[in-house]
Order: C-alpha cells, then sequence, then structure tokens
C-alpha cells in the first residue's frame, strides 16, 4: 500500500499539481493513469471499449455542478433517477438528495485524480442513444452490461474496485465509477474536515450554514460512504 502524502489543496480540487493529462479532456495522477491504460488494452482484447465518462474535477466545477442543483437549474434525482420535487423539503432535506448524486465541493473522490467514471463507448454508441451514467445502463439489458460483467472479473487486477458498488445510505450506486486503490486508500485517510470546513465557508455555496452545522455528518454519510478507517 502506498502512503502517497496528497495536499489539501489537492484532495479538495483547488490546484492539479498531481494530475497528468491523459487526454485533452481527462486527468489522473500518474499511478492511475499508467494501471487505467493497461486496464482499456487488456479490455480491449475482450472487444470491450472502456472510455472515460469523468476523471479529475476540479473544486470550481464540482461548486458550479453543486449550485445548478441547488438553484435549480439541473434537476436534484432520487435513488431512482427520477426528478425530485424540491419546493417541500428543508435544506437539509435538499443538501441529503444532492449528495446522493453529487459530491460537496471539496469532498469528491473525483478531486483526488484516482477516481473514473468508466463506459463501453462502442456499445453505447451502437446503442445509438447518448451515455446518461444511470444503472439501467450498466444492468443486464443496457449497452455497458459486459462492460460491467468485465470489470467484476477483472477491474482488481489493475488495481480498480468500485467504492459505490453497494448502496451503505449515501451515495447512490454507481457502476461505472472506479477507484484506483493503492492511492486513494491512503488519500482517505488523509481528509480533514477542518480544512474543508475553511473552504467551503471561504465560498459562495448554497445551502452554507446548514453545509458547515452538519458537515461531520455528511462527511461520514457521503465522502465516507460506509468506509471503516
Ligand atoms: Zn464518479
Amino acid at each position: 500500500m502506498s502512503t502517497t502524502k496528497m495536499p489539501a489543496s489537492c484532495w479538495m480540487g483547488l490546484n492539479d499539481c498531481h494530475i497528468q493529462p491523459f487526454n485533452q479532456h481527462h486527468g489522473l495522477v500518474a499511478a492511475a493513469k499508467t494501471a487505467f491504460e493497461a486496464m482499456q488494452l487488456a479490455a480491449q482484447q475482450d472487444n470491450i471499449d472502456i472510455q472515460l465518462a469523468s476523471s479529475f474535477r476540479s473544486f470550481d466545477r464540482q461548486l458550479a455542478i453543486w449550485q445548478k442543483k441547488w438553484s435549480g437549474v439541473l434537476p436534484i434525482n432520487d435513488i431512482h433517477s427520477q426528478p425530485l420535487d424540491t419546493s417541500e423539503l428543508t435544506e437539509l432535506e435538499k443538501i441529503h438528495a444532492i449528495m446522493t448524486w453529487s459530491a460537496l465541493p471539496g469532498a469528491s473522490r473525483h478531486h483526488w485524480g484516482t477516481d473514473l467514471d468508466v463506459f463501453d463507448k462502442k456499445a453505447v454508441e451502437a446503442s445509438g442513444q447518448s451515455l446518461q451514467l444511470i444503472s439501467a445502463e450498466y444492468e443486464k439489458s443496457g449497452p455497458c452490461y459486459p462492460l460491467h460483467c468485465w470489470l467484476e472479473d477483472n477491474a482488481d487486477k489493475f488495481g480498480f474496485y468500485r467504492p459505490y458498488k453497494f448502496y451503505n445510505g449515501g451515495v447512490a450506486p454507481e457502476a461505472w465509477h472506479l477507484s484506483y486503490s493503492p492511492i486513494s486508500k491512503s488519500i482517505i485517510k488523509q481528509l480533514h474536515l477542518s480544512e474543508l470546513s475553511k473552504q467551503l465557508a471561504s465560498v459562495n455555496i448554497g445551502g452554507k450554514q446548514t453545509i458547515l452545522t452538519h458537515l461531520n455528518e455528511l462527511f461520514e454519510r457521503y465522502t465516507l460512504n460506509g468506509i471503516v478507517q
């Protein structure tokens, strides 16, 4: 197990010094990039076209997603990917609803450069639908089901696992989200609530006071997501 030290500015996505470009849209930490490239090649032999839908994401991008959901520009979905009527929700209920699918800025695994969302590009193109990153696409009748099965058998050979495989009352199950465990398992032990709290207090974010009041429980439930440290 690597004992990679990552400064708070990196794990909160405030800078990308830890990131190497994968292509013009994506970046990962060096070891995760190498492992992903090896996995991609191996999958190709089995006719699976694994491509990145998402990789490193900065604090500002995560904040922009949060603000769009908070203000209603983007829908807030329930656990079944159906849009929720948020008009009757308290601020805290709205925060929980957003965090079922979208991390709090500064607390996203995508800031680390070890975590990525994958899909089978050829299979999705052949289906004639555009990728939505919803469970149905990775289930039996979906275009990414062969990829899902391939990952079950092979992802761990390359150091990847699925932190959101099961629903623990936190983040919704995400069959597409992979994490490069030799590094991410050491980063999760380095996260500090005090750093995150300071950062969130310094920005304009919807629900700020409620987030800061409940930060401890939100962090446990969604960032750690049932992971026992
Ligand atoms: Zn993801």
